[in-house]
């Protein structure tokens, strides 16, 4: 008999929840972690950016305290030291939160990196390197190295930072992600080379900051996986904040002095350009954690970086499952979740609703904020659907007008036949809260009758999503 009915190799919000899960079906299960309960999302990821956002975004209210009528007396600034401290304080809470989560729930938690060794089987041995100290120290009831037996296995090892060839982050001088979010001291200036969500957030952040930014992006817009006409209003908005933006240009190489960096930049009509800064961040994405976990010895298939899966999440190999980021884009924490849920009640024979990725919401929490569901315009229509298509601005909301937030836009696309929401697009205040509106929607459905039907509460910022469905039928109101 096995050890346990489920173990899952890795603690991220794939992980633990898969854990959890597992263990209210009654499974007997066990969670492997190397380096930080909680995955890459709560100590590094998702949690301690939104918390340095929070900080900037209260930093630019007290800045435009007057605004709204207010004086601030003595002086209002930056905290540095104090700012990364909270930030780290949260991950921790985080960490904790998923300790007590793995004892409540009865999970084992064994320390240390495990490796497939052949079917049913691991073997953990101690942490080599982690990817960034300090590492967090393991729980006191945790197992440590050996050998256990499982007749599933989910591997949710989730992702680490791409690095191109020549232009690899070096800790110091290229940042990634992880030093990004510890800065020791602010620099004056900074080049983010990518603007997916990860590179905007702390573009956003340094930025509000009031750190001299420039974005590289080597698409044709910022924000490349969102709609063209989302993408350039965030670009246009991130042009007035003072932040530096090439599209369609590239980062060819950079040269490393005492304490900068000087990029050699072209763009796509053969241009080019040096820029130097205090700081670069390398942002062009991550890659998913499939070495040495014993991977090639059971024959599970991988591709560019993730294991293959079905939409059961299982791999080619009976008995081994993987979730998460290591299981292929898009890499956000919610579908890590999903799957988790997913993978567990498939083992148990419940019969889940397979993974829909087009449902998959992204947020990015930048300023202005990006929320999105569903197709784009320009992917509706290579999907073959005539399509119909509603905008309203917030400029024209009375909840955002009474904010001083009123910059930001929504869109939505129907299919002209059926009136079936394809997609929900937005920019501007709260747009992370709002999306979830229309992901529910999308989920039931819903058609623009049911929506134009639905009331809203005024004054709300949501109000624009239903002007947006209206407009798409030649029926809005407060435009
Ligand atoms: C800066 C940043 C901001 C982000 N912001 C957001 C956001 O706002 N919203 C969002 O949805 N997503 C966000 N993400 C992405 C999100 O963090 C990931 O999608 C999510 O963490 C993936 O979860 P996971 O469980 O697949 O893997 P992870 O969270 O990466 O967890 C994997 C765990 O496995 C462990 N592990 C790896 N190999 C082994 C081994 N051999 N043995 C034992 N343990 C192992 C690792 O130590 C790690 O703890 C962000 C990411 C970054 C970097």
């Amino acid at each position: 008999m096995a050890d346990y009915d489920i173990i899952v190799i890795g603690s991220g919000p794939g992980g633990y929840i898969a854990a959890i899960r597992a263990a209210q079906l009654g499974f007997k299960t066990a969670i492997v972690e190397r380096e930080h309960l909680a995955g890459i999302c709560s100590n590094w990821g998702c949690i301690p950016t939104k918390a340095l956002l929070r900080s900037a975004e209260i930093l630019h209210y007290g800045q435009h305290a007057k605004d709204y009528g207010l004086t601030l007396e003595g002086s209002f600034k930056a905290d540095l030291e104090a700012i990364v401290k909270r930030s780290r304080g949260i991950a921790t809470r985080m960490n904790n939160g998923v300790q007590f989560l793995m004892k409540k729930n009865k999970v084992d938690v064994i320390w240390g990196e495990a490796k497939l060794t052949k079917s049913g089987t691991i073997a953990v041995a101690p942490t080599k390197k982690p990817a960034m100290q300090p590492q967090t120290p393991p729980p006191k009831n945790a197992k440590g190295e050996g050998t256990y037996t499982a007749d599933h296995i989910i591997v949710a090892t989730g992702a680490r930072p791409r690095a191109l060839p020549g232009l690899e982050p070096d800790g110091k001088l290229i940042w990634t992600y992880f030093e990004s979010m510890v800065p020791a001291k602010m620099p004056k200036s900074l080049l983010v080379m990518g603007s997916g969500a990860i590179g905007i957030e702390f573009a956003s952040f340094y930025r509000t900051m009031g750190v001299e930014v420039t974005v590289v992006e080597v698409l044709p817009q910022v924000v490349p996986v969102e709609d063209a006409e989302i993408g350039a209003f965030a670009r246009k908005a991130f042009e007035k904040q003072g932040m530096k933006i090439l599209t369609g240009a590239k980062v060819t190489k950079v040269e490393k002095g005492a304490d900068s960096v000087t990029a050699h930049i072209e763009d796509e009509k053969g241009g080019k350009q040096t820029i130097t800064a205090d700081r670069m961040i390398s942002a062009v994405g991550v890659v998913g954690n499939i070495e040495n976990l014993g991977l090639e010895t059971l024959g599970v298939k991988t591709d560019r970086g993730c294991i293959v899966i079905d939409d059961l999440c299982r791999t080619n190999v009976k008995g081994v499952y993987a979730i998460g980021d290591v299981a292929g884009p898009p890499m956000l924490a919610h579908k890590a979740e999903h799957e988790a849920v997913i993978c567990v009640e498939a083992i148990k024979g419940l019969h889940p609703h397979p993974m829909d990725k087009l449902m998959i919401p992204g947020c990015t929490y930048c300023h202005p904020q990006i929320a999105s569901v569903g197709l784009t315009e320009a992917k509706a229509k290579a999907a073959g659907h005539e399509i119909k298509v509603g905008r309203f601005n917030f400029v024209a909301n009375g909840k955002a007008v009474a904010l001083g937030e009123d910059s930001g836009m929504a869109k939505t696309i129907f299919d002209a036949k059926t009136g079936k929401l394809l997609g929900a697009h937005l920019v501007g205040p709260e747009v992370t809260e709002l999306i979830q509106g229309f992901v529910v929607a999308m989920n039931l459905e819903t058609t623009e009758e049911e929506l134009m039907h639905t009331i809203f509460p005024h004054p709300t910022l949501s109000e624009v999503m239903k002007e947006s469905v209206l407009d798409a039928y030649g029926k809005v109101l407060n435009a």
